[in-house]
């Protein structure tokens, strides 16, 4: 029988773990602030935030809203980052991406005090993670880590196919499977656009993580019997709803569901992990920031 991984309900637990943290910290005078930043009209741009929002404000975390029109002159982003890295009441800043081609991509990810950095995405970030002590783990790979910890997924000397190298999933995720440490361990291929043979890797893999944002890239046939998938995209695919799309993964789900030992769904899966974790990372971010030690779960 497959497993399906339940991204809803391991979400649900991380909040749940979150509240004593977020209790404890409001009740000594320090509760936890995220600011989001939009540039952009993206309608999609404009739901993820409001999302974290409302993320934010069941957990009891205050959200802080800056908006600054695209047409803007760049340094008003620089600015409003600035202000946010002086500002006691806040705790994590996440800029959404993408911005404006005339903003500078990597001086914005620069320009975040890494201690509020909870995108982690900040160089020093990403340093300290390659280098075996993170400060934030990237949301996405961290979220796939607590899925396959709730499943007992086991990763040490598992081999492991990472399909895409990004630096908001792939690298990241390859580079936390890796790590000598929880969770790790890991022997671990990345596959991009440029693999020859997808399939060839995909199949002798025990666990498969698609991050490639090709819809249904990876059929069951590419999968090896009782392989645990983990399916991060989400592609607008052409349908006839009343939208007139729907939203489909990486993987192709009615074929790799026979093969697969437990399979994330899309919706459903590693989305709400996602955002869980940014919660996590905000809540660590509050309590090292203001000395008001807590447990995170
Ligand atoms: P990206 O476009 O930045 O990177 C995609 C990577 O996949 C690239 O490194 C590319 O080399 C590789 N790739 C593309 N086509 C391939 C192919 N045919 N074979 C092998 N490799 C291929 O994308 P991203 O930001 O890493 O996101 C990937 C997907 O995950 C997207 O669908 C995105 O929407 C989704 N996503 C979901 C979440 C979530 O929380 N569920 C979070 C982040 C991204």
């Amino acid at each position: 029988m497959t497993e399906i991984i339940d991204g809803n309900a391991v979400a649900a637990d991380v909040r749940d773990g979150l509240a004593d943290a977020i209790e404890t910290l409001t009740d000594a005078g320090h509760k936890p602030g995220l600011a989001t930043v939009l540039m952009s009209e993206d309608p999609a741009s404009e739901t993820y935030v409001s999302m974290k929002q409302r993320d934010c404000a069941e957990v009891g975390i205050e959200s802080h809203h800056v908006e600054i029109d695209p047409d803007a002159p760049a340094e008003e982003l620089y600015d409003t980052v600035d202000d946010l890295n002086a500002d006691d009441a806040v705790n994590g800043i996440l800029v959404q991406m993408p911005v404006p081609d005339h903003v500078d991509t990597r001086r914005v990810l620069r320009s975040v005090d890494p201690r509020k950095d909870v995108d982690g995405f900040h160089p020093e970030n990403v340093g300290r993670m390659v280098a075996g002590h993170p400060r934030f783990k990237p949301c996405t790979p961290h979220g796939i880590q607590k899925l396959l910890e709730a499943y007992d997924v086991e990763t040490e000397g598992a081999e492991a196919v990472v399909v895409g190298r990004s630096n908001i999933v792939g690298k990241p995720m390859t580079n936390l499977l890796i790590q000598k440490a929880p969770l790790g361990n890991a022997t671990t291929t990345v596959c991009h656009s440029r693999t020859k043979d997808l399939a060839a890797h995909t199949r002798a893999a025990d666990i498969v993580i698609a991050a490639a944002g090709a819809p249904e890239l990876v059929t069951g046939d590419m999968l090896g019997d009782g392989a645990t998938v983990v399916d991060v995209g989400v592609n607008r695919v052409d349908a006839d709803t009343e939208k007139g799309y729907e939203l489909v993964g990486d993987v192709e789900y009615e074929s790799a569901e026979e093969v697969a030992g437990a399979i994330t769904p899309v919706p459903g899966g590693v989305g709400p992990m996602t955002r869980a974790m940014l919660l996590w990372n905000t809540v660590k971010a509050a309590s090292e920031q203001s000395g008001v030690d807590v447990d995170l779960p």
